[in-house]
């Protein structure tokens, strides 16, 4: 069985990216500006928040953090962004989520430039996606859909099922795995069979939420299962796949953690200078 290292795969793309922006900056004399907008103080957020800032300075991105308080007005949010859509050292835009409660969560993502939207979330970027042109895409799947090519390049013709269908990952995952090829079946809460979906499967994404859930004998042989999942249990942290019985029976897996969270944020590395690269042409 392959494990699919995102620990390792992602320290490769942050030093492919730290060479590409040493080139940048010879070319243009500028480096691609990573702004991450910050309100609260919840624990994961905060969390989050600093291993993005560690990796975009590593990578040598000129990166900023502004934090406000819970309480912090709406507009004053929304006028932070569309300033920060006219400074041209800025290349990407990111609003941690979740956003509190008197806050619109899709005013703040529609108020972001598409061109800097490096969360991938606009209705823009969603539209383009869909379409098969130029986007941006969510990070969690494109860090998914990059460690899925490393172990099978041609993807052509696979029967690949999401398991779950949010914005963030499933609809989006099933997206560029169309333009792959794949078969693609979305899953959701209301699948009938989940079990005889996951068995047609030669890729599997799990990103649902529910500690352990795809069993080995929901696995046929030599599938690639990508494990999205981040839950807390009494055991520790574990992914959405019981990886254990899955590991023998997969022909590569992602362990959790250490498999699509460290991708997630070198994807929004990679994003940004994407979104730095468009907006020179
Ligand atoms: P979400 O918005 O809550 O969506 C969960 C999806 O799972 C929904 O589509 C839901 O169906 C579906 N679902 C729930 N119960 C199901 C069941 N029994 N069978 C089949 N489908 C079921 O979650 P999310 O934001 O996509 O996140 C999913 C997981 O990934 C979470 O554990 C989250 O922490 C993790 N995550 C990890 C990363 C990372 O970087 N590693 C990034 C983002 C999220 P309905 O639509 O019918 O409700």
């Amino acid at each position: 069985m392959i494990l699919i290292d995102g620990k390792k795969i992602a320290a490769e793309l942050r030093e492919e990216l730290r060479q590409e922006v040493v080139e940048l900056k010879a070319k243009y004399n500028k480096i691609p500006g990573l702004t991450v907008i910050l309100i609260g103080d919840m624990a994961p957020s905060q969390i989050y928040v600093r291993m993005k800032e560690k990796a975009a300075n590593e990578v040598g991105l000129k990166s900023e953090v502004i934090r406000y308080p819970e309480a912090v007005e709406e507009k004053t949010v929304l006028d932070k962004i569309e300033e920060l859509n006219k400074d041209e050292s800025i290349s990407g835009i990111l609003v941690q989520l979740p956003l509190p409660k008197h806050i619109d969560k899709q005013k703040v993502i529609e108020t972001i430039l598409p061109g800097k939207d490096v969360d991938g979330f606009h209705p823009m970027n969603v539209g383009n996606l869909s379409s098969g042109y130029e986007s941006s895409v969510p990070c969690t799947p494109l860090g998914c859909y990059l460690m899925i090519k490393k172990v099978e390049p041609n993807l052509s013709g696979k029967k690949a099922v999401m398991i779950g269908r949010s914005n963030l990952n499933g609809k989006p995952m099933a997206q560029l795995l169309l333009k792959e090829n794949c078969t693609v079946t979305i899953t959701h809460s209301k699948t009938k069979d989940l079990k005889a979906e996951c068995l047609e499967a030669d890729i599997i994404v799990a990103a649902v939420g529910i500690p352990e859930l795809v069993k080995a004998d929901w696995v046929k042989k030599d599938a690639i299962i990508i494990d999205v999942g981040i839950n807390k249990t009494d055991n520790g942290i574990v992914g959405d796949v019981a990886f254990e019985e899955v590991s023998k029976v997969a022909r590569a897996l992602t362990p959790v953690p250490g498999g699509v969270g460290p991708m997630t944020i070198a994807c929004l590395l990679k994003n940004t200078i994407e979104s730095f690269k468009r907006s020179q042409k």
